[in-house]
């Protein structure tokens, strides 16, 4: 027992009686991308380190201490299991010339990898929806994106998320907001802890993000990123506020919401909940405008989010109790050598109709047959003994109400079947 081989800390199987939640998350995920025009593109799981490194940041906790690097021994090549997807939507945009002929909105989905302690909603293997828009440089398409969150919200029937949105403002008012930040801390180096004295000459911004409750009023009485903006940022602020605010989308401005990645630059957000405990961020994004040049494009601006699909299914779940696994219509039990053969015909002839079948494998009494059709969830069991398969007949009888059962020929069975399945 003890040598039985298990899946690695923080990474999941997804088993067959949660599956069809992420089902379900995938197909409304597929209409809703369609109704923003989002066309869809799928990168490799493994990059060159040197991606992640040039554009999520050096200092990042991302490349510091949660990517999933490695030598490649066969040919010495430096590789790392993608942490986010926007980097390498972003690399496959330019090694493709996508941007080319104009601007376009892309989407991806998958498995992100971060070495993070696990927890609920904190995983080593995750999954992530993500969205970019690239080409784009106003207000409109930061606004296009939050808008599209909040349908999937109510298309998954999730509610009760807040959006909180800022601005990071341009590389000239980070600098002169830096170096107020800088002097508000030292001012308060006393109380400075160990992370936040590392952070404070490499990752400032994220001290802002502390989680340290002794740090939280200095944190408050902090200089605002946002009283620092340039005129340009403030524009596409207010430009962004204004569409939300006819739309009806109710946000908060949180001076203090930064992202732990170095890329972004003025419009930043989240949806959050309470209900998540820490892991409470459901969907994050913002505008990076300099990432394409950073890694080696044309400059051209960009906005993109990504969703945390567990989290999302987490929220999905715990606000539908009852709905369980979509099961299949008929479980076809059969007896005989003739039942048996004519059992294949039957239920092909059903499936040819529309209807699901499990046709009973490796035999057993009709009882045995009958308790497993009633375990499988199916709506109806059809009976095939040696007597009806003599007359291309099959029995029908339902698992889920009282019923006498049934008996007819296939093409009738057809017919019936679709005034008891809605
Ligand atoms: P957090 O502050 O929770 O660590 P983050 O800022 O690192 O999040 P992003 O890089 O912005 O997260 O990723 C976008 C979304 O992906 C998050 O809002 C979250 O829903 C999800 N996510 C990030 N890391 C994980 C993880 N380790 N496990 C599960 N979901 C995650
Ligand atoms: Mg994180």
């Amino acid at each position: 027992m003890s040598d039985r081989i298990q899946a690695i800390r923080g990474m999941n199987d997804i088993l067959p009686e949660d599956a069809h939640w992420w089902t379900f998350f995938e197909n409304t995920v597929a209409e809703w991308l369609a109704a923003y025009g989002y066309r869809t593109i799928r990168m490799p799981i493994l990059e060159q380190t040197a991606l992640f490194k040039r554009s999520i940041g050096e200092v990042t906790d991302i490349v510091e201490k949660e990517m999933y690097t490695f030598e490649d021994k066969l040919n010495g090549e430096q590789l790392t299991l993608r942490p986010e997807g926007t980097a390498s939507c972003v690399r496959a945009v330019l090694q493709h010339n996508l941007l080319y002929p104009g601007p376009l909105r892309l989407a991806y989905s998958g498995p992100m990898f971060r070495h993070e302690r696990p927890q609920k909603g904190r995983y080593r293997q995750f999954h992530q929806i993500g969205v970019e828009a690239l080409g784009f440089d106003g207000p409109d398409i930061d606004a296009e994106q939050i808008m599209m969150a909040a349908r999937l919200w109510k298309a998954l029937g999730i509610s009760g998320l807040r959006l909180e949105i800022n601005s990071l403002g341009d590389a000239a008012s980070r600098a002169i907001h830096r170096g107020k930040l800088i002097r508000h801390f030292e001012a308060h180096s006393e109380i400075l802890d160990e992370d936040a004295k590392r952070r404070l000459y490499s990752n400032l911004l994220r001290i802002l993000d502390t989680k340290n409750p002794a740090l939280q009023e200095m944190v408050q009485s902090a200089p605002r990123l946002i009283d620092e903006l340039d005129e340009d940022s403030l524009r596409h602020f207010d430009g962004l506020k204004s569409i939300l605010e006819e739309v009806g989308i109710a946000d908060a401005i949180n001076p203090r919401l930064v992202r732990g990645l170095d890329y972004y630059n003025r419009t930043v957000f989240e949806w959050v909940t309470d209900r998540l405990g820490a892991q409470g961020t459901v969907c994050a994004g913002g505008r990076y405008d300099g990432l394409i040049a950073q890694i080696g494009g044309k400059p051209a601006p960009a906005c993109g989010f990504a969703i945390g699909i567990e989290r999302i299914l987490s929220l999905i779940q715990e606000d539908n109790p009852g709905v369980s696994a979509q099961s299949c219509d008929l479980y076809l039990v059969h007896q005989g050598e003739r039942a048996s053969r004519f059992a294949v015909i039957a239920s092909e002839y059903l499936r040819d109709n529309g209807y699901s079948v499990v046709l009973h494998c490796g035999g057993g009494s009709f009882k045995s047959q009958m308790k497993k059709a009633d375990a499988s969830g199916a709506r109806f069991a059809a009976i095939i003994g040696e007597d009806e398969a003599g007359s291309s007949e099959i029995g029908l009888k339902s698992l889920r109400t009282e019923m006498e059962q049934v008996r007819m020929g296939l093409a009738d069975a057809v017919v019936w079947l679709r005034t008891q399945i809605i």
